[in-house]
């Protein structure tokens, strides 16, 4: 009886450590699956948090011109940009950067959350590349507007405009440290409506186009090329030349020269935003 007893003991208790131990590789495996499967799942969170916070703070070109359709797309859309249904402004500087009056320009631009689009030359973004790189990188639309600014040189021939977008958008391309950026759109100096240079104008619009890239001439301004300086007198000029208009694209000046504009920028957008008008760069136009 007593023997009996003690071989029968033992056998239970190698059956219940069996079996404990498997219910204990069991659970050990499942907690094992789960902290693993909550850790991936973790990762992919925070990558996924990185990406749109990387894409929320870099205005990347390629979003918009990764293929033909987009390539195409943005002459009809710039084609387009007087029609709205609703009350817009795009502010565009021409001629530079430079240091003088881009700087304090975007330190303005940032304080009222407005994007501009900015219209630069090759020959002084190879002067001020940092600038450049800052307008980019606050999301202004850097557009091109031709190398050396010498009408002669610039309108001999539908080709040498080309030229000179190309060798603008190189300087543009190494100012931002971005190989595969591509303005597509190029501002005339002078803009592209009369003159002596009217037929080769006309002429470089459908070579441009032919090679995907857009032109935008202005529909208002603030004559500070044509000799204002006092702020109220813009302010009333460009309120004169704005009148009814839906769709806004404002011609300004950010070379060198052109300090007064730094004065009367903060007081231009009050006015516009009392008007009710929606400020746009040129990539709200392509969204
Ligand atoms: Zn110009």
């Amino acid at each position: 009886m007593t023997l009996d007893l003690i071989e029968v003991k033992p056998r239970l208790n190698v059956k219940k450590v069996v079996i404990i131990s498997i219910v204990s590789v069991l659970i050990i495996a499942l907690l094992c699956t789960a902290i693993f499967f909550g850790i991936q799942h973790h990762i992919k969170n925070l990558s996924l948090i990185e990406n749109k916070i990387a894409a929320k703070s870099m205005p990347t070109h390629e979003l918009f011109f990764s293929d033909d359709l987009k390539k195409n797309s943005i002459v009809d859309k710039v084609s387009h940009i007087y029609n709205s249904d609703y009350k817009r402004v795009f502010l565009t500087f021409d001629d530079g950067p430079s240091k003088s009056v881009t700087i304090p320009i975007l330190d303005i631009l940032k304080q009222y959350n407005v994007k501009a689009t900015f219209f630069v030359l090759g020959s002084n973004v190879e002067r001020y590349p940092e600038v450049v790189k800052r307008a980019y990188q606050e999301g202004h639309y850097i557009g091109n507007h031709g190398f050396t600014h010498v009408y002669q040189n610039i309108y001999s021939s539908p080709e040498t405009v080309l030229d000179e977008y190309n060798r603008a958008e190189a300087a543009i391309k190494n100012a931002i440290g971005n190989q595969n950026y591509n303005s597509r759109l190029f501002r005339f100096p002078g803009g592209t409506v009369g003159g002596k240079y009217a037929q080769v104008k006309a002429d470089a619009v459908n070579l441009l186009n032919q090679n995907g890239v857009a032109h935008l001439d202005w529909n208002a301004l603030t004559a500070d090329s044509a000799g204002l300086t006092n702020v109220n007198d813009m302010i009333a000029y460009v309120e004169s030349t704005i009148g009814n208009k839906n769709s806004v694209v404002i011609l300004m000046h950010d070379n060198g020269t052109k300090k007064e504009n730094c004065e009367l920028l903060p007081q231009l957008i009050q006015e516009l935003q009392n008007r009710g008008y929606v400020f746009e760069n040129i990539y709200d136009l392509l969204k």
